[in-house]
Protein backbone atom coordinates (compact mmCIF):
# COMPACT_ATOMS: atom_id res chain seq x y z
CA UNK A 1 0.00 0.00 0.00
CA UNK A 2 2.79 2.34 0.95
CA UNK A 3 4.03 1.44 -2.73
CA UNK A 4 0.75 2.89 -4.24
CA UNK A 5 1.01 5.60 -2.42
CA UNK A 6 4.41 6.90 -3.15
CA UNK A 7 4.13 5.37 -6.75
CA UNK A 8 0.71 7.71 -7.14
CA UNK A 9 0.52 11.13 -8.82
CA UNK A 10 0.25 14.27 -6.45
CA UNK A 11 1.83 16.61 -3.72
CA UNK A 12 1.97 14.68 -0.13
CA UNK A 13 5.78 13.49 0.62
CA UNK A 14 6.17 9.97 2.10
CA UNK A 15 6.69 10.88 5.16
CA UNK A 16 3.84 13.27 5.75
CA UNK A 17 1.87 10.68 4.10
CA UNK A 18 2.93 8.52 6.21
CA UNK A 19 2.18 10.68 9.49
CA UNK A 20 -1.46 11.40 7.69
CA UNK A 21 -1.81 7.48 7.98
CA UNK A 22 -0.67 7.40 11.68
CA UNK A 23 -2.79 9.56 12.39
CA UNK A 24 -5.31 8.64 10.86
CA UNK A 25 -5.50 5.24 12.08
CA UNK A 26 -5.94 6.23 15.49
CA UNK A 27 -9.46 7.27 14.83
CA UNK A 28 -13.12 4.89 16.46
CA UNK A 29 -13.04 1.45 15.48
CA UNK A 30 -16.30 1.68 13.16
CA UNK A 31 -16.82 5.42 13.79
CA UNK A 32 -17.45 8.19 11.31
CA UNK A 33 -16.50 8.78 8.33
CA UNK A 34 -13.52 10.54 7.25
CA UNK A 35 -13.39 13.55 4.32
CA UNK A 36 -10.50 14.77 2.46
CA UNK A 37 -11.31 18.41 1.22
CA UNK A 38 -8.70 18.15 -2.22
CA UNK A 39 -7.57 14.88 -3.39
CA UNK A 40 -6.33 15.50 -7.19
CA UNK A 41 -5.19 12.41 -8.49
CA UNK A 42 -5.54 10.54 -4.99
CA UNK A 43 -2.37 10.65 -3.52
CA UNK A 44 -3.52 11.46 -0.47
CA UNK A 45 -6.82 9.49 -1.02
CA UNK A 46 -4.58 6.28 -0.41
CA UNK A 47 -2.74 7.06 2.81
CA UNK A 48 -5.91 7.71 4.48
CA UNK A 49 -8.54 5.51 2.65
CA UNK A 50 -5.80 2.66 3.94
CA UNK A 51 -6.34 3.95 7.53
CA UNK A 52 -10.32 4.35 6.67
CA UNK A 53 -9.82 0.15 5.75
CA UNK A 54 -8.31 -0.80 9.04
CA UNK A 55 -10.73 1.13 11.15
CA UNK A 56 -13.99 -0.05 9.40
CA UNK A 57 -15.04 3.21 8.15
CA UNK A 58 -15.32 5.21 4.99
CA UNK A 59 -13.44 7.96 3.44
CA UNK A 60 -15.35 10.48 1.64
CA UNK A 61 -12.74 12.32 -0.95
CA UNK A 62 -13.87 15.33 -1.91
CA UNK A 63 -12.71 17.15 -5.02
CA UNK A 64 -14.30 19.39 -8.24
CA UNK A 65 -11.19 17.36 -10.35
CA UNK A 66 -10.58 20.89 -11.66
CA UNK A 67 -7.43 22.05 -10.51
CA UNK A 68 -6.83 24.81 -7.73
CA UNK A 69 -5.61 27.97 -9.12
CA UNK A 70 -2.16 26.69 -9.42
CA UNK A 71 -2.70 24.13 -11.51
CA UNK A 72 -4.15 26.37 -14.32
CA UNK A 73 -2.35 26.75 -17.66
CA UNK A 74 0.42 28.86 -16.89
CA UNK A 75 0.53 28.69 -13.05
CA UNK A 76 3.10 26.70 -11.48
CA UNK A 77 1.68 23.88 -10.97
CA UNK A 78 0.07 22.91 -13.90
CA UNK A 79 0.60 19.39 -15.37
CA UNK A 80 -0.65 19.43 -19.27
CA UNK A 81 -1.50 16.05 -19.39
CA UNK A 82 -3.98 16.10 -17.24
CA UNK A 83 -6.09 18.57 -19.42
CA UNK A 84 -8.95 16.91 -20.91
CA UNK A 85 -8.71 17.72 -24.42
CA UNK A 86 -12.83 17.86 -25.20
CA UNK A 87 -13.58 20.28 -22.45
CA UNK A 88 -10.08 21.88 -22.28
CA UNK A 89 -10.27 21.65 -18.86
CA UNK A 90 -8.35 20.01 -16.07
CA UNK A 91 -9.54 16.73 -14.99
CA UNK A 92 -8.18 14.91 -12.63
CA UNK A 93 -10.58 12.88 -11.88
CA UNK A 94 -9.88 9.96 -14.50
CA UNK A 95 -6.16 9.66 -12.63
CA UNK A 96 -7.87 9.40 -9.11
CA UNK A 97 -9.77 6.61 -10.34
CA UNK A 98 -6.77 4.86 -11.78
CA UNK A 99 -5.34 5.39 -8.18
CA UNK A 100 -7.85 4.59 -6.02
CA UNK A 101 -8.84 1.00 -8.05
CA UNK A 102 -5.18 0.21 -8.30
CA UNK A 103 -4.27 0.83 -4.42
CA UNK A 104 -7.78 -1.79 -4.29
CA UNK A 105 -9.55 1.12 -1.95
CA UNK A 106 -12.60 1.20 -4.01
CA UNK A 107 -14.63 -0.36 -1.14
CA UNK A 108 -13.17 2.08 1.17
CA UNK A 109 -13.20 5.31 -0.50
CA UNK A 110 -16.05 7.63 -1.75
CA UNK A 111 -15.32 9.70 -4.53
CA UNK A 112 -17.33 12.71 -3.81
CA UNK A 113 -16.88 15.27 -6.61
CA UNK A 114 -18.23 18.84 -6.55
CA UNK A 115 -17.35 22.35 -5.34
CA UNK A 116 -16.47 22.02 -1.20
CA UNK A 117 -18.65 24.99 -0.01
CA UNK A 118 -21.51 23.74 -2.51
CA UNK A 119 -21.14 20.19 -0.83
CA UNK A 120 -20.43 21.40 2.40
CA UNK A 121 -23.95 23.66 2.41
CA UNK A 122 -25.69 20.22 2.77
CA UNK A 123 -23.54 18.02 4.18
CA UNK A 124 -24.75 16.97 7.83
CA UNK A 125 -22.56 14.33 9.41
CA UNK A 126 -19.86 14.23 11.60
CA UNK A 127 -16.47 13.17 11.52
CA UNK A 128 -13.72 11.45 12.86
CA UNK A 129 -11.14 13.32 10.71
CA UNK A 130 -11.05 15.99 8.79
CA UNK A 131 -8.19 16.54 6.22
CA UNK A 132 -7.78 20.35 4.60
CA UNK A 133 -5.91 20.40 1.21
CA UNK A 134 -8.20 22.11 -1.18
CA UNK A 135 -7.95 25.30 -2.54
CA UNK A 136 -5.26 27.16 -0.84
CA UNK A 137 -6.07 31.06 -1.43
CA UNK A 138 -7.04 33.15 1.61
CA UNK A 139 -10.90 32.66 0.62
CA UNK A 140 -10.66 28.95 -0.24
CA UNK A 141 -9.20 28.08 2.53
CA UNK A 142 -10.64 30.38 5.24
CA UNK A 143 -14.27 28.80 3.64
CA UNK A 144 -13.14 25.52 4.01
CA UNK A 145 -12.12 26.12 7.34
CA UNK A 146 -15.62 27.45 8.34
CA UNK A 147 -17.77 25.44 6.48
CA UNK A 148 -16.13 21.93 7.22
CA UNK A 149 -14.57 21.98 10.58
CA UNK A 150 -17.85 22.38 12.49
CA UNK A 151 -17.83 18.90 11.27
CA UNK A 152 -15.06 17.08 13.37
CA UNK A 153 -16.69 15.14 16.31
CA UNK A 154 -15.56 16.04 20.13
CA UNK A 155 -12.49 14.29 19.72
CA UNK A 156 -11.88 14.26 16.37
CA UNK A 157 -9.12 14.65 14.60
CA UNK A 158 -8.66 17.67 12.23
CA UNK A 159 -5.59 17.61 9.60
CA UNK A 160 -4.47 20.55 7.66
CA UNK A 161 -1.62 20.36 4.74
CA UNK A 162 1.08 23.42 3.95
CA UNK A 163 1.20 24.78 6.96
CA UNK A 164 4.40 26.91 6.54
CA UNK A 165 5.11 29.25 9.94
CA UNK A 166 8.00 30.86 7.81
CA UNK A 167 6.63 32.48 4.60
CA UNK A 168 9.61 32.07 2.97
CA UNK A 169 8.94 28.26 2.89
CA UNK A 170 5.29 29.26 0.88
CA UNK A 171 1.73 30.50 1.32
CA UNK A 172 -0.08 31.95 4.25
CA UNK A 173 -3.59 30.82 4.20
CA UNK A 174 -3.06 26.93 4.96
CA UNK A 175 -1.08 28.71 8.24
CA UNK A 176 -3.47 31.49 9.39
CA UNK A 177 -6.40 28.42 9.09
CA UNK A 178 -4.24 26.16 11.90
CA UNK A 179 -3.65 29.46 13.79
CA UNK A 180 -7.53 30.07 13.75
CA UNK A 181 -8.41 26.35 14.99
CA UNK A 182 -5.69 26.77 17.75
CA UNK A 183 -6.52 29.84 18.59
CA UNK A 184 -10.16 28.99 18.89
CA UNK A 185 -9.25 26.96 22.02
CA UNK A 186 -11.05 23.75 21.00
CA UNK A 187 -8.06 22.64 18.67
CA UNK A 188 -4.65 20.96 20.33
CA UNK A 189 -1.58 20.17 18.50
CA UNK A 190 -0.99 16.13 17.94
CA UNK A 191 1.36 15.67 15.62
CA UNK A 192 3.99 17.76 12.93
CA UNK A 193 5.55 16.30 10.10
CA UNK A 194 6.98 18.83 7.20
CA UNK A 195 4.20 20.70 6.67
CA UNK A 196 1.42 18.26 7.84
CA UNK A 197 -0.42 19.87 10.95
CA UNK A 198 -2.40 17.39 13.10
CA UNK A 199 -5.01 18.88 15.73
CA UNK A 200 -7.91 17.19 18.07
CA UNK A 201 -11.03 18.47 19.17
CA UNK A 202 -11.40 18.38 22.36
CA UNK A 203 -14.36 15.87 23.63
N1 LIG B 1 -4.22 15.91 -1.49
C1 LIG B 1 -3.69 15.90 -2.84
C2 LIG B 1 -3.37 17.29 -3.40
C3 LIG B 1 -4.55 18.22 -3.47
S1 LIG B 1 -4.27 19.57 -4.58
C4 LIG B 1 -2.48 14.98 -2.91
O1 LIG B 1 -2.19 14.25 -1.97
O2 LIG B 1 -1.80 14.97 -3.94
C5 LIG B 1 -5.69 20.54 -4.28
C6 LIG B 1 -6.96 19.98 -4.87
O3 LIG B 1 -8.04 20.77 -4.35
C7 LIG B 1 -7.09 20.04 -6.40
O4 LIG B 1 -7.27 18.75 -6.93
C8 LIG B 1 -8.33 20.93 -6.64
O5 LIG B 1 -9.16 20.49 -7.71
C9 LIG B 1 -9.06 20.83 -5.32
N2 LIG B 1 -9.92 21.99 -5.03
C10 LIG B 1 -9.54 23.29 -5.01
N3 LIG B 1 -10.59 24.08 -4.70
C11 LIG B 1 -11.65 23.24 -4.53
C12 LIG B 1 -13.04 23.45 -4.20
N4 LIG B 1 -13.52 24.68 -3.99
N5 LIG B 1 -13.86 22.39 -4.12
C13 LIG B 1 -13.38 21.14 -4.35
N6 LIG B 1 -12.07 20.88 -4.64
C14 LIG B 1 -11.23 21.92 -4.74
MG1 LIG C 1 -1.06 19.89 -0.07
Amino acid sequence: MRSKAEEARGFMPPDEGLGLYEAAATVPLGGCPMLEIGSYCGKSSIYLGAAARVRRTVLFALDHHRGSEENQPGWEWHEPDLVDPQSGLVDTLPGFRRTVHDAGLEPDVVAVVGDSTTVGRWWRTPLSLLFIDGGHGAEPAHRDYETWTPWVEPGGLLAIHDVFPDPDDGGRPPYEIFCRAIDSGQFTEQRVVGSLRVLRRSG
